[in-house]
């Protein structure tokens, strides 16, 4: 295990920084021009065993937005605040081979694919409890901060920017709308999903969250509960069938771990019951996933057999 190697971990892990640090395929993000200011050098590894320990190389202070990372935490509140059922009538689980911002709903149910696409993440967003935009923000920044141990903001131009910007997205809330998918407080609703996006982590802070999920819901430093027991489970396995966009299905055959990515250039995946991971890279590929971020996850998975259906 990893705990038992504790120091060649720590050489392990500078060494991959350099195998890695020079590798410049892949573009950053530069739909709004906020994210177009990222660093393609930027580039953070950060691993945290399931009791606790932090192993870290690489730019893991740099704050940098969450983006669709934020999406199955979102998902796993509104599991608490609505219960499985009622979620699961609005939201289905079911990936979809198609980009992160498609604009197509199950034909039979009219329920967004899954929490991990933007149609499913929106609804998602709008199951989220409180009064008014202020206080659901709030339980958000609330529950970001028990996954890391850590006060949480919103980057402001990266929310105004998006909000400006996020037409796309206004036409699948107002599709959905239609179908009475969602409730009409579809402004409130967008600008709590624009916010999550918003929300400013670095490298550290989304192993921390992985090595939470990793430990059944409960933070290995502060020992708070992050999330309800009863939920990890959806949230881990939404992540592995859904996490990496259209990219999904080869990770989960490739790297086998759960996993989610973010436009920010950042990727959480984990090792349920073991470890935690937080990668942070700007640079995309294609499918909108951290280029770095994927190389790492593949040679720890190897490396270490972390592949979930490793059965040796
Ligand atoms: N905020 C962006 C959007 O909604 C990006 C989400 C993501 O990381 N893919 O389009």
């Amino acid at each position: 295990s990893i705990s038992a190697v504790t120091s060649p971990f720590r050489g392990y892990l500078n060494d991959l920084y350099e195998k890695y640090k020079s590798l410049n395929d892949g573009k950053v993000a530069d739909y709004i021009p906020e994210l177009a200011l990222a660093k393609a050098d930027w580039f953070g590894v950060c691993v945290v065993s399931r009791d606790g320990q932090v192993f870290e190389v690489g730019n893991c202070d740099q704050l940098f937005t969450i983006q669709s990372i934020s999406k199955p935490f979102v998902f796993g509140l509104a599991l608490e605040d609505c219960g499985r059922d009622y979620v699961n009538s609005k939201v289905s689980v079911e990936p979809t081979g198609e980009a992160f911002n498609a604009i197509v709903l199950d034909e039979v149910t009219n329920r967004p694919y899954n929490p991990m696409v933007n149609a499913g993440a929106i609804a998602t967003a709008d199951l989220i409890k409180g009064n008014g935009s202020t206080e659901r923000l709030k339980r958000l920044l609330e529950m970001f901060r028990r996954y890391t141990g850590r006060e949480h903001d919103i980057n402001v131009p990266v929310f105004l920017s998006e909000k400006a910007t996020g037409n796309r997205n206004r036409a699948m809330a107002y599709l959905m709308l239609n179908f009475g998918m969602i409730s009409d407080k579809i402004e409130e609703t967008l600008d709590l999903y624009f916010q999550q996006c918003s929300i400013l982590v670095n490298a550290r802070d989304l192993a921390m969250i992985a090595a939470t999920l990793a430990n059944g819901g409960v933070n290995p430093v502060t020992r708070e509960r992050a999330l309800d027991e009863r939920y990890v489970q959806d949230v881990i396995s939404v992540m592995l069938t859904c996490g990496m966009y259209d990219a999904s299905g080869e990770w989960a055959y490739r790297v086998g771990m759960p996993a989610k990515s973010g436009v920010g250039g950042g990727i959480v995946s984990l090792v349920p019951g073991k470890l935690g991971i937080g990668t942070f890279s700007p640079p995309l590929d294609v499918k909108g996933n951290s280029v770095r971020g994927i190389k790492v996850c593949e040679d720890l998975s190897r490396d270490f057999g972390l592949h979930l259906f490793n059965a040796a």
